[in-house]
C-alpha cells in the first residue's frame, strides 16, 4: 500500500487504509485505532508539499464524505462534507445563490484539506479559506463526534479552523459564504519593476490582484479580477480573459508537477522582499525557470493562520519536481525570515517547532487544545510530533 502526494515527491506506506463514507464509519475507525494503539493521518486530495499526510500508520481517506449538506441563503452559509473537492461545491452553491468569498489558484483540494492548511487566493480585502470556517464537526480520539463553533467549544473551533489534520477526523464544515457573483479578468505582461511599482495601487483598486514573475525573461504576468454585471461568456476564455461565475474564473489549470515554498509577509514588506528574491535568482540561481508568485491576503484571527493579525503579501517560489529544490528554497527561506515571514502550512519549509512558535502568536494555544482533545497523539505523525 503506497501513498504519494500530488507532486510525487512525498511517499509513505500506510499499514492500513480506510475510505470512510459516513460519520459513524469515521468514528468507528478512530475507536479502533485508539484501542489498538495505532496512529491516524487523514488524507484530503494530497496537494500539500509539506509532510502532513506522510505516515506509516493508519491512513483515512475522507473524500467519501462529499457534497453540500444544507445551505442558508439569508445567512450566506452552508454545511458541507469535509471531503468535498472545492470544484464540486461551486455549482450546487451557485444554484442556491451562494459562493465562496475567494478561492485559491486551483480547486482540486478537499475543503477540509484546504482549510486545514490556511489555503488562500489573492485579494487585499479577502481572507483565507480557514477564516470562513464558522463551525466544524470532528470525530475525536475520545470516540465522540463533537461540534465546535464560536458559541460551542470555542477553543476547539479556533484550533479546528486551521487544524493540520491533528485534532481528529473533520467530518463536516460550516462555511461563511456570500451571494453568488460574476467575475471578469484582465491580464497584462510587463517587466517586474513596473508591475511591482504599481502593486499597492493595483491591490487597492481591484478585488483580486496577483502576478507571476518569470525570472529568465524578466516578465511578470499580472492579473486583476473584479465583479461584473455583464452576461457570462461561454465557452470560457483563456486564463486572464474570463467572464463568468466566481467558481469558474478563480481556479486555474496547473498540470506541471512542481514543488513550492510560500511565505506570508507583512504587506508593507512585500515589495522589498520580492526585490530581494529577484536579486537572489539573478545572482545565484539564474538556471531557475519557474515563476515567483505574488499575492495579497487580508488579516484574520485564525490561530495558526499565516495572516493572523496582519495584512499580508504572500510570495511563492517553485521548482521542477525533478530538480533538487533544497539549495534554492533554503536561500529563499533566509530572505523570507529576514522579512518577518510565516511559512504556508501546505508547502515546503525547513523550520523547527521553536522557530514556528516565534512567528505564530497563538502557537501555544493551538497545541494546548490539540493535546487536550488527543492526549496520546493518535493524530500526530513524525513531522508534527517533532514540532511540539
Ligand atoms: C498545484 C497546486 C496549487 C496550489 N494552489 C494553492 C493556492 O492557490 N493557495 C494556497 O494557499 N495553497 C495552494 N496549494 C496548497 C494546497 O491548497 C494545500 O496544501 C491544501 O492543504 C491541499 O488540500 P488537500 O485536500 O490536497 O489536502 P492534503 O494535502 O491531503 O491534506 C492537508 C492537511 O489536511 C488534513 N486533512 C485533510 N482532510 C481532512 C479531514 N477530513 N479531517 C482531518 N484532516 C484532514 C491532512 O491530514 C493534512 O494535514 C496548492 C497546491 C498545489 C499542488
Amino acid at each position: 500500500m503506497q501513498w504519494s502526494n500530488w507532486s510525487g515527491k512525498l511517499t509513505s506506506q500506510p499499514t492500513q487504509q480506510y475510505f470512510v463514507r459516513s460519520e459513524a464509519d469515521a468514528q468507528a475507525v478512530v475507536r479502533r485505532a485508539v484501542e489498538t494503539g495505532s496512529s491516524i493521518r487523514v488524507a484530503g486530495a494530497a496537494h500539500s508539499h509539506a509532510p502532513l499526510v506522510q505516515h506509516n500508520g493508519i491512513l483515512v481517506d475522507a473524500q467519501g464524505l462529499s457534497g453540500v449538506i444544507s445551505s442558508n441563503r439569508e445567512r450566506c452559509s452552508a454545511w458541507v462534507w469535509a471531503g468535498t473537492r472545492i470544484y464540486a461545491m461551486g455549482l450546487p452553491l451557485r444554484e442556491v445563490g451562494l459562493a465562496l468569498n475567494n478561492q485559491g489558484d486551483i480547486d482540486q483540494q478537499a475543503i477540509a484539506g484546504a482549510t486545514g492548511t490556511g489555503t488562500h487566493g489573492t485579494g487585499r480585502t479577502l481572507q483565507n479559506l480557514s477564516a470562513g470556517v464558522i463551525g466544524a464537526r470532528l470525530a475525536l480520539a475520545d470516540g465522540s463526534l463533537t461540534d465546535a463553533s464560536a458559541d460551542n467549544n470555542p477553543d476547539l473551533w479556533q484550533a479546528a479552523r486551521l487544524h493540520l489534520g491533528a485534532l481528529g477526523i473533520v467530518t463536516r464544515l460550516h462555511l461563511q459564504l456570500r451571494p453568488a457573483y460574476l467575475l471578469q479578468e484582465r491580464s497584462w505582461t510587463a517587466p517586474l519593476a513596473e508591475v511591482l511599482a504599481g502593486s499597492t495601487h493595483h491591490a487597492a483598486e481591484n478585488r483580486h490582484f496577483e502576478f507571476f514573475w518569470y525570472p529568465q525573461a524578466d516578465q511578470a504576468n499580472a492579473k486583476c479580477i473584479n465583479e461584473s454585471t455583464a452576461e457570462p461568456q461561454y465557452p470560457l476564455a483563456a486564463e486572464g480573459q474570463r467572464l463568468a461565475w466566481s467558481h469558474e474564473v478563480l481556479p486555474n489549470h496547473r498540470p506541471h508537477k512542481h514543488t513550492e515554498m510560500e511565505y506570508s509577509l507583512p504587506s508593507k514588506a512585500g515589495p522589498a522582499c520580492m526585490r530581494a528574491i529577484q536579486q537572489l535568482l539573478t545572482s545565484r540561481f539564474p538556471e531557475v525557470r519557474w515563476p515567483v508568485e505574488y499575492r495579497h491576503l487580508a488579516a484574520d484571527d485564525v490561530w495558526l493562520s499565516t495572516a493572523y493579525g496582519r495584512d499580508t503579501v504572500t510570495i511563492s517560489v517553485h521548482q521542477d519536481v525533478r530538480e533538487d529544490d533544497e539549495p534554492y528554497f533554503r536561500a529563499c527561506e533566509e530572505i523570507f525570515l529576514a522579512h518577518d515571514g510565516r511559512p504556508h502550512w501546505g508547502k515546503v519549509n525547513y523550520l523547527n517547532g521553536s522557530q514556528l512558535e516565534s512567528v505564530h502568536p497563538r502557537w501555544a494555544d493551538w497545541w494546548r487544545v490539540r493535546n487536550r482533545v488527543d492526549p496520546n497523539g493518535t493524530f500526530l505523525n513524525t513531522y508534527l510530533r517533532g514540532l511540539q
